[in-house]
């Protein structure tokens, strides 16, 4: 059975060497020169920068088995979480929802009476929006203040438009007495699944699929597949080249695999294709002389007035920067086709520089990246979409793999799992 696997990222590359393992060779198809996708890291200058901050939360004992056999796991420094957000002139520690006792006053009120507000309330399960979910769970004070204005900047939706999918393992919510005591300054235990990561304890995190690199025998870069003949199973390359397949493992963006499709599209798959929405995210990634300005790994803005919703400081947490300098990450969010991207990028360091958080004469390095798409948005017609365009693929022996190919939300440690599960699927159907 002749496999071929699209996507030399995280996903696409750990699927191709379990499938070695297993005996079967299945060639990878990366565009780019260097496999690792998102994962990649770039190297200017003496600076390290990921495409924004690249943090591994491993949560399951058959990652950290993985990791461990590929050798990423022993070089790998585990980090309790600092991280901060900023309201209006103030910042205080994420997560909002127990740490309002950094907060003006009258925003800490707002906060609190509206979560106690919410907490007797009924119908909690009941709601199908993510603006009634955040409303029945946080109240309106939390909601106006960060939750609110700070989706509306990532996802560039309203918080109507956006559904559940997505919420309950990344936003936690806390009982009334640990709300209180976070207004109070009580509460110093950290939540959420991101409370301590992992990071390379030297240079980015290109380690992981780099290492994973290192063991797929056949690997071919600058190979960008731009045409797929379903009926007659073969894709073409860039270049011209054709491959008869059999299995198609997809790990790229699920919208782009559609419009390479060379077959006519039946009118329910064009229009499943045609609903899917995405953002993509401007990584504006500096390199600067001097101390880090704070000491957090990373702070959010909710603030409409600036243009970015995360900022990081990565050579916090890894060895990123040459001595005495620290490098910064900001992520600003666009609708595909639309935004001035230089103009707004020149903003965000002047808006920086206002903040106290950017000498701009000791910008040593500047790297912009787009990632495209970087995040899916969770509207409502997202899940029917997703499930019958991913029937009709498999129809035709395609199987879509990973963040962007299955259209959801996931991180590092779902791509190992997703590109394990995928090889075991198609080694047992080899027999
Ligand atoms: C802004 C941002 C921040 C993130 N932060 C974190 C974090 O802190 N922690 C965490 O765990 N996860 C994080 N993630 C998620 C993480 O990046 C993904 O889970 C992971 O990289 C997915 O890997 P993948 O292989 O599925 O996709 P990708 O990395 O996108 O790999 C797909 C590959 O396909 C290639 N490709 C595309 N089109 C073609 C084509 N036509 N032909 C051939 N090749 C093609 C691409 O070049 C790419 O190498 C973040 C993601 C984003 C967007």
């Amino acid at each position: 059975m002749k496999t071929l696997v699209v996507g030399g990222g995280l996903t696409g590359l750990v699927a191709a060497e379990r499938l070695a393992a297993a005996g079967i060779i299945a060639p990878v198809l990366e565009r780019e020169s260097e496999p690792g996708g998102a994962c990649r890291s770039i190297e200017a200058d003496g600076y390290t920068f990921d495409h924004t901050g690249h943090l591994l939360h491993v949560g399951r004992p058959e990652t950290e088995a993985y990791l461990t056999e590929i050798g990423v796991w022993e070089q790998l420094r585990v980090w309790e979480r600092r991280a901060a957000i900023v309201v209006g002139d103030h910042v205080t520690p994420y997560p909002i929802q127990i740490h309002t006792h950094g907060l003006a006053a009258n925003v800490r009120r707002d906060c609190l009476l509206g979560f106690i507000r919410a907490w007797g309330g009924d119908g909690e399960d009941e709601a199908t929006t993510f603006r009634d979910w955040v409303l029945e769970r946080f109240g309106t004070g939390l909601a106006e203040h960060f939750f609110f204005p700070y989706n509306r900047k990532l996802y560039r939706a309203e918080p109507e438009e956006l559904g559940l999918d997505w919420v309950g393992r990344y936003v936690p919510k806390p009982d009334l007495e640990a709300v209180v005591d976070g207004a109070l300054g009580l509460h110093d235990e950290k939540i959420g699944y991101n409370a301590v990561f992992r990071y390379p304890t030297s240079g980015g995190i290109r380690l992981l699929p780099d290492r994973v690199a290192d063991r797929v025998p056949d690997l071919r870069t600058d190979s960008e597949v731009v045409r797929l003949h379903l009926g007659e199973h073969w894709l073409e390359l860039a270049g011209g080249e054709r491959l008869a397949f059999d299995t198609v493992v997809s790990t790229i963006s699920l919208p782009r695999l559609l419009d390479m499709v060379c077959d006519e599209l039946p009118s329910d798959v064009a229009e499943a294709r045609r609903a899917l929405r995405w953002v993509r995210v401007l990584n504006i990634a500096l390199g600067v002389r001097g101390p880090a300005p704070v000491p957090e790994h990373w702070r959010y803005f909710p603030d409409p007035e600036v243009s970015y919703y995360r900022v990081g400081f990565p050579s916090n947490h890894g060895r990123l920067a040459p001595d005495g300098c620290h490098t910064v990450s900001v992520e600003i969010s666009f609708v595909p086709g639309r935004g001035d991207v230089v103009a707004e990028a020149a903003e965000a360091e002047t808006a920086l520089a206002g903040a106290g958080l950017l000498d701009p004469e000791n910008v040593e390095v500047r790297q912009l990246t787009m990632v495209d798409p970087a995040y899916v948005v969770f509207d409502h017609d997202r899940r029917d979409a997703v499930s019958m365009l991913r029937a009709w693929l498999r129809s035709h022996d395609v199987r879509l793999t990973g963040r962007w190919a299955e259209w959801k939300y996931s991180a590092m440690e779902d791509a190992v799992l997703d590109g394990m599960a995928a090889a075991r699927r198609l080694a047992e159907e080899a027999g």
